[in-house]
């Protein structure tokens, strides 16, 4: 291991310069740090950024966001994805207020295995916590942080594997400053978002830790951090049924390049599988095939209809192709599970990322 004091020294020193200013780093309020760094998860800082004030805004305190409806939650998350996460942050959000009213002087969970304990949240986002807003010695391992150590101690090691994530545990362990835990995790996090990116270019060249970066000094620097093979992609159709009760025949004309839609009635459906996903979410009512080729008959018939828009929505494992087609009726079939709904209330429900692609495209069909 190199000198820990150099490397505090040259890191914190780059912080101090080139941090950015980020409304959840300056504070230790517990809640804001979470809900930033749920929000966070998979999500762009430009875009979480709007996220978080906005739910801050909205549930400025813990008991704000326990008392709301996982709907509205779901609503106010819309086209972040990953839904769980919403639906998590709202669970905890009630255990939390629920615990609280035995425990009158505590305001949130103030020890790593509380945090770790409410749903949804793993050793990175309870090591956040923990270190953000009490200063506690626990490492937050994010992507970046993964990044720096790999190529600071040049370790060739898979850190998605079980062995390799035990061993990328131990070395941070090892790296982390236990006097000042924050600085340390918000220091290493910001420079492996910022300067030590997966494209390196010449960043080395200028590098605060050029002359102790094992990485640099062999030349492995830019192949580092290996990850695990990553699991095949999925492939799924959907046929997604837009059906329209328009007695008066609005949906047919169009004002400004968007179809008309006033009075006009559809039917929704949410979906419930919790092993499936989008779990929770309204969407028009789907029906899904196996394979391209393996079309059931209903399907095939299906295929002759025009489809207004044919979209392909791709999520980490699972690539969908989808296909919508609009049933202009007199009368709203009768399927199981569907809701009829006004298409001007559409906005008012929790939709999958899908099916605000498919309405964005379909509303500006002149
Ligand atoms: S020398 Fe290069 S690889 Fe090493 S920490 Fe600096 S930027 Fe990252």
């Amino acid at each position: 291991m190199q000198d820990k004091s150099l490397i505090y020294k040259r890191l914190y020193a780059w912080y101090e310069s080139s941090r950015r200013v980020l409304p959840w780093r300056e504070t230790e309020d517990p809640y804001y740090i979470w809900l930033s760094e749920v929000i966070l998860q998979q999500t762009r800082v430009a875009q979480g950024m709007e996220y978080y004030l906005r739910f801050i805004a909205r549930w400025p305190k813990v008991e704000d966001l326990a008392a709301a409806k996982e709907e509205e939650v779901l609503r106010e998350w819309q086209g972040l994805g990953y839904y769980s996460r919403a639906r998590n942050l709202h669970k905890a959000a009630q255990m939390i207020v629920e615990s609280l009213k035995f425990k009158v002087e505590r305001t949130f969970p103030q020890t790593f295995e509380e945090i770790r304990a409410l749903p949804g949240i793993g050793d990175y986002t309870a090591g956040a916590i923990a270190s953000f807003a009490y200063n506690l010695p626990y490492p937050a391992m994010d992507g970046n942080v993964y990044r720096v150590v790999a190529r600071l101690m040049d370790i060739d090691e898979a850190f998605d594997t079980t062995a390799g994530k035990k061993l990328f545990h131990k070395r941070i362990e090892e790296l982390l400053d236990r006097d000042n835990p924050r600085l340390f995790n918000s220091a290493i996090m910001e420079f492996g978002a910022l300067y030590c990116t997966p494209v390196l270019g010449d960043a080395c060249e200028a590098c605060p830790l050029a002359d102790i970066c094992m990485g640099h000094a062999h030349g492995t620097a830019e192949l580092l951090p290996v990850r695990k093979p990553r699991p095949k992609v999925r492939d799924r159709w959907f046929t997604y049924h837009i059906y329209l009760n328009d007695p008066y025949g609005k949906a047919d004309r169009s004002t400004a390049g968007r179809l008309e839609m006033v009075n006009v009635f559809t039917l929704i459906r949410k979906r419930e599988n919790p092993k499936d996903i989008w779990y929770h979410l309204y969407e028009f009512p789907c029906e899904e095939s196996v394979s391209e080729s393996g079309l059931s008959t209903e399907w095939s018939v299906l295929r002759q209809a025009k489809p207004v828009c044919e979209l392909t929505h791709v999520l980490s494992h699972q690539r969908i192709h989808a296909r919508f087609i609009i049933h202009k009726v007199q009368q709203m079939p009768e399927i199981p599970g569907t809701i009829l709904i006004r298409w001007d209330d559409l906005d008012d429900f929790a939709l999958s990322r899908l099916t605000l692609r498919a309405l964005d495209t379909i509303q500006h069909k002149a």
